[in-house]
């Protein structure tokens, strides 16, 4: 599943690459795919017109901003127009963005299309069709819709993350770590590449009760946090999620990882091999000698 570094690089890609993208059409191929509003005609005649403004991310959810635009000679700059709701994505296991502008027909995994007037295309394609779209209308609260969106802990590099806060978390938490690290209303973001990744860099078991961790370690894990997540962001998120950036690559050059999928293998820094088990139904991967 794609984790905060994928789902940011690929908000990085749409900001980029949809320069003044009016919506003049949209073909739902998959009615699951739309969440909300559940009538589909609604999803469509809703999004007719609008400027995909600005992309935000919030965890895993990728958060476009509208405008709407409903005059084919509009006024540049288009900011100037009203703010016409929020398209917000999560992509799931599988789901990626494709931006298509010699009108290639839709493979069979194609659940939704946007046109713009000169018929480019941003295609969204789900093999295993998890991923979920909403559009919210202007006056309604994504966050009161989407609970997951709405129920979200902070943002690993807002300031409100920090180590008081993980410190407040975990008393008296008996659940393992990674459990805790995985918990998106604890942190946002944060899945099973990265919790076993920046467990490793912290020095930290993965199966340690959560509350036994103390300040120090916590410090330590807080950085590891981020500094891993701010890496794989620059590498372009890793080739181990099912992960596709808008030229359809599974990551730009890939983050090396020390643990994830590296069963048998070395630890970089004892030579120990590298182990796997289950918490909580995850494969988690790592050294027992380099964590404790
Ligand atoms: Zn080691």
């Amino acid at each position: 599943m794609p984790e905060l570094p994928e789902v940011e690089t690929v908000r990085r890609g749409l900001e980029q690459k949809l320069n003044n993208f009016i919506i003049k059409k949209v073909e739902v191929c998959r009615d699951s795919t739309v969440a909300f509003p559940t009538n589909k005609k609604e999803f469509i005649i809703g999004l007719h017109n609008s400027l995909i403004y600005k992309w935000d991310r919030r965890g895993k959810y990728l958060i476009a901003q509208l405008k709407e635009v409903p005059k084919e000679n509009t006024q540049f700059p288009l900011e100037n127009s009203p703010n016409n709701g929020f398209l917000v994505v999560h992509l799931r296991m599988t789901g990626y963005f494709k931006l298509i502008n010699n009108s290639t027909p839709p493979c069979k995994h194609t659940r939704i299309r946007f046109f713009d007037k000169n018929n480019n295309e941003l295609r969204y394609i789900d093999v295993r069709s998890f991923g979920q779209m909403w559009l919210i209308k202007q006056g309604l609260s994504p966050n009161k819709i989407i609970k997951g969106l709405g129920s979200l802990g902070p943002e690993p590099f807002s300031r409100d993350f920090n180590t008081k806060y993980l410190k407040k978390v975990i008393s008296k938490r008996t659940k393992s770590i990674k459990a805790i690290l995985l918990d998106q209303t604890i942190v946002a973001g944060i899945g099973n590449i990265y919790a076993d990744e920046s467990l490793y860099s912290a020095g930290i078991s993965p199966f340690r009760e959560a509350q036994t961790i103390k300040k120090n370690e916590l410090i330590k894990l807080k950085e590891s946090i981020v500094t891993v997540l701010k890496k794989s962001i620059g590498s372009g998120g890793t080739t181990f999620s099912d992960f596709r950036d808008l030229e359809g690559e599974n990551g730009n050059f890939g983050l090396q990882t020390n643990v994830y999928r590296r069963t048998g293998k070395e630890c970089h820094k004892c030579g120990n091999l590298i182990e796997r088990q289950k918490i909580t139904g995850r494969s988690t991967h790592w050294c027992p000698k380099c964590q404790k």
